[in-house]
């Protein structure tokens, strides 16, 4: 047997967190519209719901918060922010943006602009939601080209993340170089399971991109987990340190936006950062002062920026992201024990539960992941999320539910903060839930909102007769 890697950290904070009684759940539930978002997060005993904004921060970030300087402009922490930037990652220009989707609706506009075409389109990997949304509101296509080896949970395979590159040539033939106004590659790829993107894949995309004049966005949120895996999977990296290998990553691109919630260990706060491009970089400087605030605060409290320019570095700390993954694979291993279909190989920030294999007999239409998240709060307290049909929605034009290519139950680990304890918990619960699991049943809306409908969409439990309609 393989040695457990035990927390490089000590505790010297404690939050209680209260366990409640079946019943209690069973009536929160009710409450909260059989939505776990609806839920008072008092009532929930373990919180896998996000990893964005969840984790705890260091010692040395807290005393970090203590050196703020709350100077409306120029302050000391935003030079510390630029420092990190500039050592990190190389890039010269840094707008600091109150979280991630801040840096994509100051600079996605000014691409579009840029471009100049009359049908833009961003290409991707996989675009994240907020990325979609703004995307689209910056009066842009987004189309996403993964590689179909994520499609398949039940194949492990090292680079699940990858963008598909002969797909990405067609598209850019097929709809001219001149009409894409960037190509943005998301790393980890969040949305298929927080899965990594090889260093050789990101280096031909970009070749191809840079050939053609397209600008390469990096969704930067999850950059350390990512250098993790290549450190990890590519002989080619095995030895290198991890700064260099995220250095690579980024000479890939030309410009990042990067929700700081994640990697960078902070609470709130983001980063949009140019490599070179100043006349760009002042463009989207005038969007932050509109948009978010001046340039040098983006949002964010001075206190803020000095945590998230100390978080870029933590973040990169081996002895961590060792753990990290090792948290997130040791939860993907109990369930895969107790034959739980989850996505595999495990990614960064995430167990994928696979609900369509686990509970084959709930429709894509009766959201078979969002009754599992249902039946694990109620077993445990345990609060997840559905990435997949609830979350897709319609189609705008036909009303229709567009087809999701996954049913997940999403398990996302905090960083930092819940122990292995916490994940044998977690796995028990999952385990009793697949136990009576054909007896579980879909679930139909009493109340479905027009837009981002999974966040305060109400429902019920499918009657006897829809379930065995179905
Ligand atoms: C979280 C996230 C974002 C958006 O960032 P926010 O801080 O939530 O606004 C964008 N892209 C990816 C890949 C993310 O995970």
């Amino acid at each position: 047997m393989t040695r457990r890697i035990p927390e490089p950290f000590r505790i010297k904070m404690v939050e209680p967190i209260r366990q409640t009684t079946a019943a209690e759940r069973a009536s929160a539930l009710e409450a909260a519209g059989w939505n776990p978002f609806l839920l008072d997060a008092a009532d929930v005993y373990i919180d896998l719901l996000t990893d964005s904004g969840t984790g705890a921060m260091s010692d040395r970030q807290w005393a970090g918060l203590m050196l703020g300087d709350e100077a409306y402009a120029g302050g000391r922490n935003f030079h510390h922010l630029c420092d990190a930037v500039a050592e990190l990652f190389g890039y010269a220009h840094t707008i600091p943006t109150h979280q991630g989707r801040g840096a994509e609706q100051i600079l996605f506009p000014e691409l579009v602009r840029r471009c100049g075409s009359a049908k833009p389109v961003f290409v991707s990997n996989y675009h994240f939601d907020t990325t979609k949304a703004h995307v689209e509101l910056a009066g842009a296509r987004a189309i996403n080209l993964l590689h179909p080896d994520a499609l398949d949970t039940t194949r492990a395979a090292d680079w699940k993340g990858n963008i598909d590159l002969d797909a990405l040539q067609r598209t850019i033939g097929e709809l001219g170089a001149a009409n894409v106004a960037a190509l943005i590659m998301t790393v980890t790829c969040n949305s298929a399971g927080g899965q990594p993107v090889a260093m050789d894949n990101l280096r031909a995309a970009s070749a191809l991109a840079r050939r053609h004049g397209i600008p390469v966005v990096l969704d930067a949120a999850r950059y350390a987990e990512n250098a993790w895996f290549i450190k990890q999977r590519d002989p080619a990296c095995a030895d290198l340190p991890l700064p260099t290998i995220v250095r690579e990553m980024f000479d890939c691109a030309d410009m990042f936006t990067m929700s700081a919630k994640k990697d960078a260990l902070v609470n709130i706060g983001g980063i949009c950062a140019l490599r070179d491009d100043a006349e760009l970089a002042r463009a989207v400087q005038v969007r932050c002062i509109a948009q978010e605030g001046f340039v040098s605060y983006g949002g964010l409290a001075g206190r803020d920026l000095e945590a998230m320019a100390i978080g870029l570095r933590e973040g990169l700390d081996e002895d961590y992201l060792r753990w990290r993954v090792a948290q997130v694979a040791y939860l993907g291993q109990r369930l895969a024990d107790a034959g739980i279909p989850i996505q595999t190989p495990t990614g960064g920030h995430a167990v994928f539960v696979d609900a369509a294999r686990m509970l084959p007999h709930i429709p894509p239409e009766q959201f078979p992941a969002h009754a599992l998240a249902c039946a694990l709060y109620l077993e445990g307290g345990v609060r997840a999320v559905e990435i997949g049909s609830l979350l897709l929605g319609r189609d705008p034009r036909t009303g229709l539910q567009e087809r999701s290519p996954f049913e997940l139950l999403r398990l996302t680990i905090p960083r930092r903060v819940y122990t292995n304890d916490h994940m044998d918990y977690v796995a028990d619960c999952l385990i009793a839930v697949q136990r009576h699991a054909a007896g579980l049943r879909g679930l139909e809306f009493s109340y479905e909102p027009p837009l981002l409908r999974h966040f305060t969409a109400r429902l019920r439990p499918c009657s006897k007769e829809q379930a065995k309609a179905a």
